[in-house]
């Protein structure tokens, strides 16, 4: 017979918030802009690379993943050392807390953030400390002030999730130079390839010449590869021989490795992609605007609506109009950049929502 209280569990893991995915769509008439995935279906070429990987599925993927490591080295300017691919770049971060933080530690983050800091941060055992936003950015001066002598890991997601705010050159190296060198700081670059703004830092130079800083991005959302599980740390090797210590043995598939290479390669294409959602992006926020919405500026691949009691009224009028959006319990809505027919029905039923 089963009893509820075995087998021994700890004793918080039934209490833990979970982490609340964008629900798949209910069928093709609708469109998801709950989890900031890429609208546009992969490439002819990335198919191909996948298909290739097909007939070896019996076998185990390339362990060290030599050939992707080797494109992102060179894509990257960096040395292949300095690379950790994981299953997603939620997996990497898993790692990285793994390696650094454990029980009587801090992980130090901004709030709201990415959901998954405070669960991975549980997991490890080790404590959140999370300082408020402040007009929906980074608190820079806040977070640096929270740093104890048990702080071993900090997130800069830059641009923020949901928020889609971004921190600039001056202030995160500022930051950077107030940090003791024992922590860890972690650059969270999930959106990076959306940015268009010169003044937001790219991680991988800022990572350079400071060995206590490491840089996340992932191939799931500029890519166009969520399925597929395949994202990467940059970081010095101390951290990154940490990391790999850390890592589940054969975590990135065959087809995952060929198709980020594939993609790679086809970086042009992907980028048209990508300032098509810019723009599309820059419409929407205006669109937003015009119709009465504030809406923080966002330089990755979603807009925040700040909406406290009426997040669910407005999530609720975005599904009747067939489009699914991502509700913050009473905080607000994020929405993803689709395509522009979906956009369109976005800014129609945001405007008639508040008419
Ligand atoms: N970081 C941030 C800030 C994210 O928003 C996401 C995805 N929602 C991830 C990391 C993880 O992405 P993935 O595991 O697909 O690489």
């Amino acid at each position: 017979m089963s009893d509820p209280a075995f087998p021994r569990l700890r004793a918080d893991v039934s209490t833990l918030p979970r982490y609340v995915p964008g629900r798949p769509a209910p069928d093709a008439l609708v469109d998801k802009l709950s989890s900031n995935e890429n609208p546009y279906p992969p490439l002819p070429s990335v198919i191909h690379a996948i298909e290739e990987e097909l007939g070896r599925l019996n076998r185990y993927p390339d362990p060290a993943a030599r050939e992707l490591t080797a494109e992102l080295a060179a894509f990257l300017g960096v040395p292949a050392g300095h690379l950790v691919l994981g299953t997603g770049s939620v997996g990497i971060t898993q790692h990285l807390v793994a390696a650094a933080a454990g029980p009587g530690d801090e992980v130090l983050f901004a709030w709201r953030s990415f959901e998954a800091y405070p669960l991975i941060t549980w997991a490890a055992g080790a404590a959140s400390v999370q300082v408020p936003l402040r007009e929906e950015r980074h608190d820079l001066d806040a977070l640096a002030g929270a740093v104890t002598d048990r702080t071993r890991l900090i997130f800069i997601c830059n641009p923020n999730n949901p928020t889609g705010t971004a921190v600039r050159r001056a202030e995160l190296e500022r930051f950077l130079d107030r940090v003791p060198r024992e922590v860890l700081v972690v650059l969270d670059e999930a959106y990076r390839e959306f940015v268009d703004d010169p003044e937001v830092p790219d991680g991988v130079e800022l990572y350079r010449d400071r060995p206590n800083v490491a840089v996340l991005r992932t191939f799931s959302k500029a890519y166009g590869l969520a399925t597929l599980r395949v994202g990467f740390a940059v970081a010095h090797p101390r951290v990154a021989a940490a990391l790999r210590a850390c890592a589940v043995p054969f975590g990135v598939s065959g087809p995952a490795q060929a198709a980020a290479v594939a993609s790679l390669r086809a970086g042009d294409e992907l980028a048209e992609r990508v300032a098509d959602l810019v723009a599309e992006r820059a419409r929407v926020t205006q669109g937003l605007r015009e119709a009465g919405y504030t809406v923080p500026e966002s330089l990755a691949n979603f807009v925040w609506l700040r909406l406290g009691a009426r997040t669910a009224d407005f999530t609720d009028a975005c599904e009747a109009a067939r489009l699914m959006v991502r509700p913050y319990g009473e905080e607000g809505v994020r929405v993803s950049i689709g395509a522009p027919d979906a956009n369109d029905r976005l800014l129609k039923t945001a405007a008639d929502w508040l008419r």
